[in-house]
Parts: C-alpha cells; structure tokens; sequence
C-alpha cells in the first residue's frame, strides 16, 4: 500500500506529514514533531530515523539550548537531492527541478510541437530534466549552480492517463500518442522512479499543496486549450478505478445547437467551453484568431463576441461543475489554466454554481483562482514523486 491509499486518518503523523511539517518551519526538532503529531517520541524518533536514512530529512547542527545537551535541528536537504518535473502543455512545457520540500530549484518554459509525437517531445524534455538536475540550467532557469542528485520524475500529460501503468488513453489533439506507454519510455532513460499523471492531476495536487493543504475535500479545473478537473478526497488526489476520476471533458452541456466534440459526441464541455472551442467558435463567427491568446486578448479588449463566447463557457462550466459539487460537498472549488483570468467566464461560472447548488452545498463553499502561477504544475509532479518516495521509506 501507498501512502496515497492509505485513510486520512492513518495518515496523522505519517512520514509524509512530518517531512511537510519539517519543510514548512512548523517544526525543527522532533520535539516539535511530537507535539504536533500527538505521537510519542519513540514512534517520531522512528519515522524521523527512516526518512533520514532516505535521504529526505537531515539534521543541520544544534538548536536553541533550553539548559542541558542542545537539539539536533531537522531540515529537508536543499542542496543535495532534488526531483525532475515535466508539465507538458498543447504548446509548452514547463520544466524543473525542486527541492524535497517541493520548492522550485529551477523551471524553464519550452516551446513544444505536440505533433511531433512522443518520442520526440519527451525526448527532449527529458534531456532538459537531466541538464537541470546536473546544474547546467541557462540563467532563464534559475541559475547553473543548482546541481542534485535526481529521485525522480514527475510527468504531466494533457490527456488521459491509465495511472497504473502510465499509458496515454485515447488523448484529444495529441495524434501519434494514443497508447504510448510514457513511464517505460522515460524509465529507459532514467534508473529512478518515474510517475505519470493527466495534468488536472498535477494542477490539483500543487494547488492543494500550496494553497490549502489543512481543506480534506477540494475540486481544482483546469481551463486552458482543454478542459478537465481533478479532485481531492480526504486529503489525497482520488484517481478512481482507472484514472479517469475528475474528467469531465466529455460531459454534455446545454448547448443550441450542439457543437461536435473530438470524441465523436456532440454538446461535450470540451466542444463548448474549452480554449480549443472558444478559437472555433470565433472563427466560425467571421472573427479572425490564430490562438487562445488571441481569445483572451479579444476578452481583455471587450469584444462582444469573445466576451459571449467567455460567458457561455462559463455557464457551461458552472453546469457539470454544480453536479460536482452537489455529488461530492467540497470545501473549495478553484479554477486554474488560461482561461481562468477570464472575468466574464469566471463570474458566469460563479452565478450558475450559486444558482445550481444546495444551499448546504455552497454555504462554506470556497470559490476561488488557482493561484499558483506557471510553477503549479511541476509542484503537483514534484508531489507525486515525493510523495512516492515517502512512501517507499
Ligand atoms: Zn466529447
């Protein structure tokens, strides 16, 4: 069993809470952790001793003397390992190393030609990983003195991913990737352990490790070129049986009339409220757009078009995202990806959510942006890999 499997409950105190305690300053000692966890300090003592020997702790030197032998300081190691990240996007890819704590050592932006086919995109990436992780990043990524030793790799896909086995699975916009098996490609270039997710995943996980680690039940949307979500239950990401939990790309909308999706339904979210869909839609319009930068920039000017366009999504969004929130009572919904600077999309989705939802659904319900920045994503990846590792000790 993972520690992702494992019941919120198991989880007090467990390896990875006390590594996060130790890496945000809540605790220095095991003193700290003790009190913190309601452990007794033999147990701690015996986590503590595991994750040091894994290398994800280290004691840095002597703390405050309170009379007596001084404590033996706690820290994440910072300058020793560090873990690879790849957010792999339609156009980009964000690309990076971080510390165990999950802060970002150096991240880099790409250019990315998603038709260009697996091997080749991934190829690349990961040859920027290795480059990263040895300390031979540009000045763009942060500095060239950031060598580590490389844990793992944490990949991001835009598409669905079986989780057991890292396989792409019938991926939108992706041609020459259905199928691909991306852990056994990556794992043929890498001896560490390689961990892929769909990149609503990703997004969910960094989010709700930065933002609201303390919330157990959250539901993260990621609006960008596409759409997906991904959801935290009991405090860890739920995948369900196959890895598809949270995709709601293909659920129907109320739609007049319907647009075709690429699934070969028709009235999808995807077809309607997705950056992809909004390009489209414009075009069809008689509006020339070359790209969802173009929308956003229409959106930003006031262009009525773009802004019913922005609005529609919104209310479409708001639709699967009431079903949601009524089926599974989160604490906070938030919304990331490109689309999520949108004003007239955001306040559409926020008037219908109200409008859709039990009151007892929405009346502590946080509704919020991701807020996160290009980072999120290689945090959420840093997570999964961390959080393997964790478990593993
Ligand atoms: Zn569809």
């Amino acid at each position: 069993m993972t520690i992702d499997d494992a019941p919120r409950e198991a989880l007090r105190g467990g390896p990875r809470e006390l590594l996060r305690w130790v890496a945000t300053g809540a605790a220095v000692s095991r003193a700290d952790l003790s009190r913190l966890s309601g452990l007794s300090p033999s147990t701690v003592s015996q986590r503590v001793e595991a994750l040091i020997n894994q290398g994800l702790l280290e004691e840095t030197g002597d703390g405050r003397s309170r009379g007596g032998r001084r404590p033996r300081q706690l820290a994440v190691p910072t300058g020793g390992a560090v873990v690879g990240a790849i957010d792999l996007g339609a156009h980009h890819a964000r690309v990076g190393t971080l510390d165990l704590s999950g802060r970002v050592v150096q991240g880099r932006t790409l250019p990315v030609r998603i038709e260009d086919g697996p091997e080749a995109v991934l190829g690349a990436l990961l040859t920027e990983v290795a480059a990263l992780a040895a300390g031979g990043g540009s000045a763009a990524s942060g500095g060239a003195s950031a060598a580590g030793v490389l844990r793992g790799v944490g990949i991001g896909i835009p598409g669905p991913v079986q989780h057991a086995t890292g396989r792409i699975v019938s991926p939108s916009r992706m041609p020459g990737w259905n199928g691909f098996d991306v852990a056994a490609f990556c794992a043929d270039r890498f001896e560490v352990p390689i961990i892929v997710d769909n990149d609503a995943n990703l997004m969910a996980l960094g989010a709700h490790r930065t933002a609201h680690p303390e919330l157990d039940h959250a539901v993260y949307i990621k609006a960008g070129t596409g759409i997906g979500s991904g959801v935290i239950s009991s405090g860890r990401l739920h995948r369900g049986a196959q890895g598809s939990a949270g995709d709601i790309s293909h659920c129907r909308v109320v739609a007049d009339p319907a647009p075709p999706c690429t699934c070969g339904n028709a009235g999808c979210l995807e077809a309607v409220a997705s950056g992809a869909a909004l390009v489209t839609a414009l075009r069809d319009q008689g509006v020339p757009v070359d790209d969802l930068t173009g929308v956003i920039r229409l959106i930003d000017d006031g262009d009525r078009h773009a802004t019913a366009l922005a609005r529609q999504a919104g209310r479409a969004i708001g639709e699967i995202l009431a079903v949601v929130v009524n089926f599974f009572n989160p604490q906070v919904v938030a919304i990331g990806g490109r689309l999520a600077d949108c004003e007239p999309l955001l306040a559409s989705m926020r008037a219908t959510l109200y409008e859709r939802c039990l009151p007892l659904a929405t009346q502590t319900l946080l509704i919020e942006r991701v807020d996160s920045g290009q980072d999120v994503g290689i945090t959420g990846a840093a997570h999964l890999v961390i959080d393997h590792v964790v478990a593993a000790s």
